[in-house]
């Protein structure tokens, strides 16, 4: 049996876990993406339907699914935190890397929609870093 991982939202209203067993994990650079995270990509790991578990909130969990196209979110209601999610076709779970309070074992294993990557995501790489604010 694998090990299960811990998430939750920002706030903590929203907790949840799932098995540490998962299918793929992708970086979406798309501008939908952009758009639903406010940042330059989306870091989706993708597992079965049913391998959640949720432990605190789940009425607090907002969906937002797109009328027409195959684009879907949960977040928390109270920090907007995302939240896992069941695809509109409902063939996988869609868990934001960012939500786990673990590491997974899956790395990700690939960056797509790289066409719409965000102007300034290259260049952020190349500015300087600090390990809290600027000084
Ligand atoms: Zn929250
Ligand atoms: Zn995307």
């Amino acid at each position: 049996m694998s090990k299960k991982l811990t998430g939750e939202c920002l706030c903590g209203a929203v907790k949840f876990s799932v098995e540490n067993h998962f299918k793929a994990f992708y970086q979406c650079h798309c501008k939908q993406c952009q758009k639903l995270t406010g940042s330059a990509f989306a870091s989706n790991i993708f597992t079965e339907p049913d391998n959640i578990q949720w432990l605190a909130g789940k009425e607090k969990v907002t969906e937002y699914e797109h009328e027409t196209r195959e684009f879907s979110k949960s977040f928390c209601s109270v920090c907007g935190s995302a939240v896992p999610f069941i695809n509109k076709t409902k063939t996988s779970l869609i868990v934001p890397a960012g939500s786990l309070n673990e590491l997974p074992t899956m790395a990700p294993q690939a960056n797509i929609f790289t066409s719409e990557e965000a102007c300034w995501l290259k260049s952020g790489f190349k500015a300087e870093s600090f390990s809290g604010f600027p000084k």
